[in-house]
């Protein structure tokens, strides 16, 4: 961990703090695999930077931290430009890109309206849940160009959002409605299906969220062998339950607040 570099963005006080709170939640996360019997090297610790300055995210690059997560499509772009500005490092967007740069995760509410502007741009969109958005989605990479001097047509990496707790007001798509979505995205020659992503009702207690977690975990099993695909990616757990979800399979998770601490006001 380079806490000199870190300190190249932030204050002292405030960088030591911010590498501590990462560290701390590594640990956890690093704590729970090994109690599972899992290998902590499977889990992709999601740094969501929601609200957050552009400058925290630096710091946390320049540490070490490769994988953001962000919510909304205009902020994120933003603060992809803003960052790799201040550390000198572009986004490692697509898929065989390379690079060492930051990786930027999709996992807000997305609108087809807004398919144009995240196609590329992110290494992975963890929130499709609908037939209409990943069909925009695969006309705009029809779109752009080929990528690298092999000409590889460009592919973007998708989980499908599910809404597990069967809430009205909540993205995603149902569970009855799965297997439906999933066979619609894989006739998708440019979208590649990795996985499914939750986001359970939120109670203070985390263990409230294992029911959630194991039927997300029981649902990709069953879809995996139903399409003879891998589908090796689990996206859920946050601050309160990440210990949880990864005790239930989980193989990406998204933390938020106990990195970045409390967020501030939407600006
Ligand atoms: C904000 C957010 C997180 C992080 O939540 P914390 O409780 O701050 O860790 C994770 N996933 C999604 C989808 C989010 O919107």
């Amino acid at each position: 961990m380079s806490d000199n570099a870190a300190s190249a963005f932030l204050p002292p006080d405030a960088a030591r703090a911010l590498l501590d709170r990462w560290a701390a939640v590594r640990a956890r996360v690093d704590g729970a695999a090994r109690a599972a019997g899992r290998d902590p090297a499977g889990i992709t610790l999601v740094a969501v930077s929601k609200y957050h300055p552009a400058v925290s995210v630096a710091a946390l690059v320049a540490a070490g931290q490769r994988d953001f997560g962000e919510n909304y499509v205009q902020e994120a772009l933003r603060k992809q430009a803003e960052v790799a500005d201040m550390t000198g490092m572009g986004p490692d967007a697509l898929p065989g890109a390379g690079g060492e740069g930051p990786r930027w995760h999709f996992i807000g509410h997305l609108q087809s309206n807004k398919a144009r502007d995240v196609v590329g741009r992110f290494a992975l969109l963890h929130t499709v849940d609908s037939e209409t958005l990943a069909r925009k989605l695969d006309q705009r990479l029809a779109a752009m160009p080929a990528q690298g001097a092999g000409g590889v047509p460009p592919v973007q990496d998708i989980l499908l959002q599910v809404n597990i707790g069967d809430e009205a007001q909540k993205s995603g798509v149902d569970p009855d409605e799965l297997p439906a979505l999933a066979d619609a995205v894989l006739a998708l020659p440019r979208l590649r299906l990795l996985g499914l992503m939750c986001m359970p009702p939120i109670f203070d207690d985390g263990e409230a969220s294992r029911p959630f977690f194991a039927r997300l975990r029981e649902l990709r099993d069953g879809l995996a062998v139903r399409m003879g695909l891998p589908l090796p990616h689990l996206s859920m757990g946050m601050s309160h339950d990440v210990e949880v979800a990864v005790a239930e399979g989980a193989t990406i998770v998204r933390v938020g607040t106990d990195i970045f601490g409390p967020r501030p006001a939407r600006g």
